[in-house]
């Protein structure tokens, strides 16, 4: 008889941990998306902040015009390295063919309205690690990596609506830099984004923790 039956259960012997692991780690490594010579994590990091920055911060009163010119601008440089991307120019055409004045302006008012409150909810612990996290495994962000190492989250351009995609441009973001949204990121007396910065303007950031 060789099974040992002294042995704790809550210590597993090491050699049946350590096989899933290292697969694990072979299969992450073999998974994960390289981003071109020409890019890196840092600049794809900064372009998904700038894209839902200046959403959130500009977008009252926008129209069809306005919407366009954010998505081909911002939006599209921020999830041109997308391993989905080559399907993107087509996505946007046919978004925008189908969209009239009044639609855009709905649009851009929903999703404004649904960004602001994914923001304002991050004062609360946890909630824009959940919040990324469910983002990740709807496939809305893709992980990847540097020619210098750096692995970070780009957007997916796939995603089926507008606001998926201004949502997936966060989702990105608090992945690629979580030590940014480990309290609030938005200004209770402003409401202005605070992302990255420990002050705004007189009004008192929530600190969640
Ligand atoms: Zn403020």
């Amino acid at each position: 008889m060789s099974t040992p039956s002294t042995r704790p259960t809550s210590a597993p012997p090491p050699s049946t941990l350590a096989p899933p692991a290292a697969r694990n780690a072979a299969t992450e490594a073999a998974t994960i998306f390289r981003l071109p010579e020409i890019t890196s994590t840092n600049a794809t990091s900064a372009a998904a902040r700038d894209a839902w920055r200046v959403f959130v911060e500009q977008s009252a009163g926008w129209g069809k015009a306005e919407l366009v010119l954010w998505s081909y601008g911002l939006y599209a440089p921020a999830a041109r390295f997308s391993p989905v991307a080559e399907k993107d120019g087509v996505a946007l055409e046919n978004l925008f063919k189908s969209v009239d004045a009044r639609f855009a302006s709905r649009i851009v008012k929903t999703t404004r309205s649904r960004v602001l409150g994914e923001l304002a909810s991050f004062a609360q612990p946890g909630r824009a690690r959940a919040f990324a996290e469910r983002l990740q495994a709807e496939g809305a962000v893709t992980r990847c990596i540097d020619a210098h190492g750096c692995v970070a989250y780009i957007p997916s351009p796939n995603a089926r609506s507008f606001v998926d995609r201004v949502l997936a441009l966060v989702a990105a973001d608090v992945l690629s830099n979580p030590q940014d949204f480990a309290g609030a990121v938005m200004c209770e007396a402003c409401k202005g984004v605070t992302v990255g910065q420990r002050r705004c303007c007189d009004g008192v950031i929530a600190d969640a923790s």
